[in-house]
C-alpha cells in the first residue's frame, strides 16, 4: 500500500488537449494527481497537521483546503500580533511542506460593534492581506457587524432569478402541475433560502423579509394564485410552511442532532421552540460498538413471523410458540411489551411472576417503548446475573433493527453492547418474536401492564426518547403553531379551509387546478383585476353589491338557473370544498356562464 501511493504520487507530469492539439508535458513538483478518488483523502492527510500550528488564543476551522483563522479580544491591538504570529509559523509550516498561500486570495476582517476602529493590518510574506467587511466561508456572508444584510441580500439577488424558472415552467401550455412545480420550488430555490439559516435566525426582521417575499412568490407561482392573494391563503393552498415556521423547525432539529451527536455548547440540553421546551438530557446518544460486527454474537428467532397473522388460528400460534419454547426450558422468561394511547405511552417488562413498569414522555414512539422494554429486560438479566435468558417481544421492527450489526440506529447499539457485554460474562440471551393478542399467557400479562404503566403511579418514569420521537415533536408542534396562526387570520379561505391539512388534487389539468386554488384563495381578475388598475372595486352591475367569488358562485341573480340546474351547493365551504364532484360542477358552472375565462 505504502509504496503503491509512493508510485503514485511521485514523478507524475501531465499535458492537455484540446482537439488534436498535445501540449508539451509538464512535472508536478507536489501535489495530488487531480480527479482520482484517494486524492481527496490523501490531500486530507497532507494538510491535516496545518492546524499544529494555530496556538491559543488563535482558533481556526479548516474545511479541504478552505482555512480561516480568528482571534478573539477587546482590543484589535492586542489581537493583531496574535494572527500574525500564526500567520508566521503557518509560512514556516509551508515552506516545508510544499503547500502556498496566497495573499492575493486571502481576506481579513474585523466583526465588531465599535463605530470607530483601526483595521486590523497583517502581511503574508510582507504583503499585507486585504481588509474586507464581508468575508464568504462556505458559502455564507459574514458581515463584520452581523446583520446578515449582505448574505440575505445575496441569497436574494441569486434566488431572485431562479423565480423566473418557475415562472416559465408554471405557464399553462407546460402543463406543469402544482405538485411538480412545488418540488422544483423546493430543490432550486427553497434549498439556498435554507442553507445555513440557523446561523442567522435571530437577524432582524427588515433583513429577513427578504428571502420571506422570495417563498411566498415561489409558492404563488406554483399555486397560480392571483397577485393581490393574502400570503397566509398562498401557503395554506400551497401546504408548505412559512418560512421563519421551517427555520425555527430546522434550527431545533439541528439541536436535537447536536445534543444527540454531544456537540453542543448547550448545557441545559434542551431546545427551546418559541414557547415550547424539549428536556433532550435523556436522548438516546450514539454509542460506539464495543464489539466489532464480525465478532458480535447474536442469538434470535422471528421465524413464527413467516406464519401470516390474518390465515393463523390463534391456538396454532399458541402450539407453535409451546414448541419453540421447549428448546429454552431452562431458560429465564421475560416478555416485554410496549403501549401508545392519546393519553401516553408505557412499557412493562414481566418476569418470574413480577411485573416491571415504565412510562415514557408522550411524545415517544411505540417503537421507543417497545426497544426500551429490551434494554430494561437486558439490564435486569445482568443486575440478577442470569445465566440463561429469553427475552419474548411481539414487535418484529424492534427486533429487527436490533438484529441490525451493520448500521444500528441509537438504542440497538445500545441493546447490542448490552448484549456483548452479557456474552463477555458467559450470559447467554435469546431474542424470540411472538404475536401479539393471540392468548401466550406472558404476552397478554405484559400487554395489560404496558397499558396500566401509562396511568399507574406505580410505573417509574424515564425521561428518555430517540431523536426519531423528538423530530416528531417538533413537527407536531410546529404545525399547531401553523395551525394558531392559520385560525387567527381572517382571509376568505378560512371560511371555506379552517386547517392546514391538505386537500387532494383531482385534476391534472393545470388551469382547472389554477381556477380552483384561485377561487378557494377569493382572489381573481375577475374579482380583484380592480386593484392592480388603481381601480374602485370591482360591484355586480345586476344585483349592485360587491363582486365576490361568493356572490357570483352563490347569489348573483344572474346565475340562478345554472346554479340550480348543476346543483351548486348553497355553502361555500362545500361548493369549493375537497369534494372532486363539486369542483367538476364548478368548474362546468364558470364555462356555462362564460366566467371561465375571467378567474
Ligand atoms: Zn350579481
Amino acid at each position: 500500500m505504502f509504496n503503491f501511493i509512493k508510485d503514485f504520487l511521485s514523478d507524475r507530469s501531465f499535458q492537455v488537449k484540446i482537439h488534436n492539439y498535445l501540449s508539451p508535458s509538464f512535472s508536478q513538483q507536489n501535489g495530488v494527481p487531480q480527479g482520482s478518488t484517494i486524492s481527496v483523502t490523501l490531500f486530507l492527510i497532507a494538510i491535516n497537521d496545518i492546524c499544529e500550528n494555530i496556538k491559543f488564543p488563535v482558533q481556526s476551522t479548516l474545511f479541504a483546503d478552505d482555512l480561516n483563522i480568528l482571534c478573539r479580544g477587546k482590543n484589535p491591538n492586542s489581537i493583531q500580533p496574535a494572527l500574525q504570529d500564526t500567520i508566521d509559523s503557518l509560512l514556516e509550516w509551508s515552506s516545508k511542506t510544499g503547500f502556498t498561500f496566497s495573499a492575493t486570495k486571502s481576506r481579513c476582517s474585523l466583526f465588531t460593534r465599535f463605530r470607530k476602529y483601526n483595521n486590523l493590518e497583517v502581511h503574508l510574506n510582507n504583503t499585507p492581506i486585504p481588509y474586507t467587511k464581508t468575508i464568504k466561508i462556505l458559502g455564507i456572508t459574514f458581515d463584520n457587524k452581523n446583520t446578515w444584510q449582505a448574505h440575505l441580500k445575496e441569497i436574494r439577488k441569486a434566488t431572485l432569478i431562479k423565480l423566473n424558472i418557475i415562472k416559465l415552467l408554471a405557464h399553462t401550455t407546460w402543463r406543469a402541475n402544482g405538485t411538480t412545480l412545488k418540488q422544483i420550488y423546493k430543490s432550486l430555490i427553497l434549498s439556498k433560502l435554507e442553507y445555513g439559516a440557523f446561523l442567522y435566525i435571530d437577524a432582524k426582521q427588515s433583513a429577513l423579509k427578504m428571502i420571506e417575499t422570495i417563498h411566498n412568490s415561489g409558492l404563488r407561482l406554483a399555486t397560480g394564485a392571483f397577485r393581490s392573494s393574502p400570503i397566509s391563503s398562498i401557503l395554506n393552498i400551497a401546504n408548505t410552511l412559512p418560512l421563519d415556521l421551517r427555520r425555527m423547525q430546522n434550527f431545533a432539529l439541528q439541536e436535537a442532532r447536536r445534543i444527540q451527536n454531544n456537540i453542543t455548547s448547550n448545557l441545559e440540553n434542551s431546545i427551546k421552540l418559541n414557547n415550547f421546551e424539549f428536556n433532550c438530557s435523556g436522548i438516546f446518544k450514539h454509542e460506539h460498538a464495543t464489539t466489532p460486527p464480525w465478532l458480535m454474537e447474536l442469538h434470535f428467532n422471528t421465524d413464527l413471523s413467516q406464519h401470516i397473522k390474518s390465515e393463523t388460528m390463534d391456538y396454532t400460534f399458541r402450539n407453535l410458540t409451546l414448541s419453540l419454547l421447549e428448546d429454552y426450558q431452562d431458560y429465564t422468561k421475560f416478555y416485554t411489551d410496549g403501549s401508545k394511547t392519546e393519553i401516553g405511552v408505557g412499557a412493562s417488562v414481566y418476569f418470574n411472576n413480577t411485573s416491571k413498569m415504565i412510562k415514557f414522555p408522550d411524545f415517544c414512539s411505540i417503537y421507543t417503548a417497545e426497544a426500551y422494554a429490551i434494554y430494561h429486560a437486558l439490564e435486569t438479566i445482568q443486575q440478577l446475573n442470569i445465566d440463561k435468558a429469553i427475552i419474548l417481544s411481539d414487535s418484529l421492527s424492534t427486533i429487527n433493527s436490533i438484529c441490525n450489526i451493520n448500521q444500528p440506529n441509537a438504542i440497538s447499539s445500545m441493546i447490542q453492547n448490552r448484549i456483548a457485554l452479557l456474552n463477555h460474562n458467559n450470559q447467554d440471551v435469546m431474542l424470540l418474536w411472538i404475536p401479539s393478542h393471540t392468548g401466550i399467557h406472558g404476552n397478554e400479562t405484559a400487554d395489560t401492564y404496558a397499558k396500566r404503566a401509562i396511568t399507574s403511579p406505580e410505573a417509574s418514569l424515564v425521561q428518555i426518547c430517540s431523536l426519531g420521537d423528538i423530530k416528531g415533536a417538533i413537527q407536531s408542534l410546529t404545525l399547531q403553531q401553523w395551525q394558531h396562526r392559520w385560525t387567527s387570520s381572517h382571509t376568505k379561505l378560512n371560511e371555506i379551509k379552517p386547517s392546514i391539512n391538505p386537500w387532494p388534487t383531482h385534476t391534472s389539468k393545470r388551469r382547472h387546478e389554477v381556477i380552483i386554488n384561485r377561487l378557494r384563495i377569493g382572489h381573481t381578475w375577475l374579482t380583484h383585476s380592480f386593484l392592480m388598475r388603481h381601480d374602485d372595486p370591482a360591484q355586480c352591475t345586476t344585483c349592485g353589491e360587491a363582486l365576490t367569488i361568493k356572490h357570483v358562485l352563490l347569489h348573483c341573480r344572474n346565475f340562478t338557473d345554472t346554479r340550480t340546474s348543476l346543483n351548486i351547493p348553497e355553502h361555500l365551504y362545500e361548493a369549493l370544498g375537497p369534494d372532486y364532484e363539486n369542483s367538476i360542477n364548478i368548474l362546468t358552472f364558470l364555462k356555462i356562464t362564460k366566467l371561465y375565462n375571467l378567474i
